[in-house]
């Protein structure tokens, strides 16, 4: 998954620490990233763009690298070798800069969105005691957005429970997904979602394990659930799935996607392990 860095270690504690000019910036432009045109090592350094490190704001550290960010503006140089790639590069390195460059993507999104306080209007400062940004007008603090969301993978006997989506008739099966509505815990949000969007009884709901997911500012959380009951016809919820289908583990295709909890999941039950 993604988030496996090993033997990486991701330390996301906040500190005031000044940026230096060997640190590694992140500088996004909407879904874009500016990164070094090499095979390795992709993130570059202040000193590599040629920009001051004054005034970043920092992200997150990995092993010894400090990681902060700036605003696009910040680097208008024609510069060889560097240029803006969409974050969804993210998806195939197989370094630990592919989560490095979507978890910074989910906090300079959140700074982004927090520039004005929700109640006041007033503008948002950066908090100096923690990853937060407050307003000094009301003392509104509003913390990183993390959305939680289930994924579930629902078993009958040799046969798992997969979906498409609405509207994307040439997608991949995955499993049921949706995000957790307020007053609810994880476990309710399984049947309910199994129950809204192709009208399936759960029984046995379980909790697999939870991924970090900066695509959608969310935190995956895996479960494996049984069908409870006869199998019956689907009830689509059309807005949501496209087309519903029992598969037998032998008949799922191998996914060279490992990164997201959803891709192990299936695989796991392919292979027999849930
Ligand atoms: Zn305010």
């Amino acid at each position: 998954m993604i988030q496996e860095i090993y033997p990486h270690r991701f330390d996301n504690s906040f500190t005031l620490r000044m940026a230096e000019k060997t640190d590694h910036v992140l500088i996004y432009r909407n879904d874009d990233v500016l990164l070094k045109d090499t095979e390795q090592d992709i993130i570059p350094t202040f000193e590599e763009l040629g920009i001051p490190a004054e005034g970043a704001d920092y992200l997150y550290r990995i092993d010894d690298m400090f990681f902060y960010t700036l605003p696009p503006d910040a680097f208008t140089a024609d510069k060889g070798g560097i240029s803006y790639r969409d974050v969804s590069v993210s998806r195939t390195l197989e370094s630990f800069e592919g989560f490095a460059i979507i978890t910074g993507r989910e906090i300079v999104r959140f700074f982004e969105t927090r520039r004005f306080c929700g109640r006041c209007g007033h503008s948002m400062q950066h908090s100096d005691r923690e990853r937060a940004m407050v307003c000094e007008n009301c003392g509104q603090t509003e913390y990183p957005k993390i959305s939680p969301a289930i994924i579930v993978a629902i078993h009958d006997g040799d046969d798992l429970l997969m979906i498409k989506s609405a509207g994307r008739p040439n997608s991949s099966f995955h499993l049921i997904a949706g995000f957790v509505e307020v007053g609810e815990t994880f476990e309710e949000t399984v049947k309910r979602e199994a129950m809204e969007e192709v009208g399936v009884k759960v029984k046995n709901v379980k909790y697999y394990k939870s991924q970090p997911w900066a695509f959608s500012d969310s935190v995956m959380i895996g479960f494996t659930a049984e069908l409870d009951g006869e199998r019956q016809e689907f009830v689509i919820q059309e807005s949501e799935v496209g087309e519903a289908a029992w598969i037998n583990r032998k008949d799922i295709p191998e996914s060279f996607n490992s990164i997201s909890i959803g891709s192990e999941m299936i695989s796991n039950f392919k292979h027999g392990r849930s």
